[in-house]
């Protein structure tokens, strides 16, 4: 059932901003290749869009192969992958008090290994048919480390590296490159956290924001529009104030540890 509909491929689309972009684009008249860890999840969002061209598959983005696999399978069914947006995300407590190298090399493992598979998957079948999109959500926690956000802040910085370093890249071939750095967004991954989240968005609000960067094939796009101008003013400070200003914010943000109540995974 290879559709003529531009082909999105979104992981972690089972749930929150995931689910919610492919309901959006869903609706713009793209075909839907949702890939994630949640079967559930999948299940859920091919019955909520039957009458959409979509397919699904169950893949763990650590597993390069097994994510392959997945890309080649949902391929078939829908056509080859013009827009990849690798979402796929967790997010707990990674402390230096409580320093835990597994709790971080799993952090890394999904949410930076896990986009670099997802762009080893499509990125060959891109430069051959010289054209597509890579879209990588990151977050504004890319923009500097956190306490007890260690992992959380490196991941996502990792993925601006590597978004920024095949943009210029990938240029010449035609095929364009966006990161996405949202703020808080109300999802089962900020359940995970207690206190106040400064300009807390509705999931399908933040979808409306990546999609308009897609759109416009913007390479770097921070919202809400409020934390772009504090981020961007910030980077203008000094260290240490820096670090009193953060210091701050995150004495309020209580943090949960992997396990005590798990987003995913
Ligand atoms: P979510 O927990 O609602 O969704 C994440 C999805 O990823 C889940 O469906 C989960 O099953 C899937 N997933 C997790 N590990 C996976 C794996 N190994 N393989 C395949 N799928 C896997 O979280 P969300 O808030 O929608 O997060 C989506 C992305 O947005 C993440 O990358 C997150 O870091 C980023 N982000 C979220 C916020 C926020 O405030 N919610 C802010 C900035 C960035």
């Amino acid at each position: 059932m290879t559709s003529s509909a531009p082909v999105a491929l979104i992981t972690g689309a089972g749930s929150g901003i995931g689910r919610s972009l492919a309901r959006v684009l869903a609706l713009e008249g793209h075909a839907i290749a949702a890939v994630d860890l949640s079967e559930l999840g999948l299940r859920s969002l091919a019955d909520e869009l039957k009458d959409k061209p979509l397919a699904w598959a169950v893949a763990d983005v650590t597993d390069a192969s097994g994510l392959q696999n997945a890309v080649r399978d949902l391929e078939s069914k829908l056509g080859p992958v013009d827009l990849l947006i690798a979402n796929a995300g967790v997010g707990y407590e990674t402390s230096a008090v409580n320093y835990n190298v597994d709790a971080m090399n799993k952090i890394i493992g999904v949410n930076l290994i896990g986009v670099s598979n997802s762009i080893g998957a499509v990125l060959p079948g891109m430069i051959e048919r010289k054209r597509g999109h890579l879209v990588g959500i990151s977050s504004i926690a890319s923009y500097r480390g956190l306490p007890r956000m260690l992992g959380y802040c490196a991941s996502k910085a990792g993925v601006n590296a590597i978004f920024e370093g095949l943009r210029v890249e990938l240029a010449p071939f035609g095929i364009h490159s966006t990161i996405v750095c949202p703020g808080w967004v109300k999802t089962p991954l900020t359940e995970n956290l207690e206190g106040p989240m400064e300009h807390l968005l509705e999931v399908e609000d933040a979808a409306r924001e990546i999609v308009y960067a897609i759109r416009n094939k913007l390479c770097f796009y921070t919202f809400p529009g409020q934390m772009r101008w504090k981020m961007r003013l910030m980077q203008f400070w000094p260290r240490s104030w820096q670090d009193g200003m953060i210091r701050r914010l995150m004495n309020r943000v209580k943090t949960k540890k992997l396990g005590e109540k798990e987003a995913q995974g």
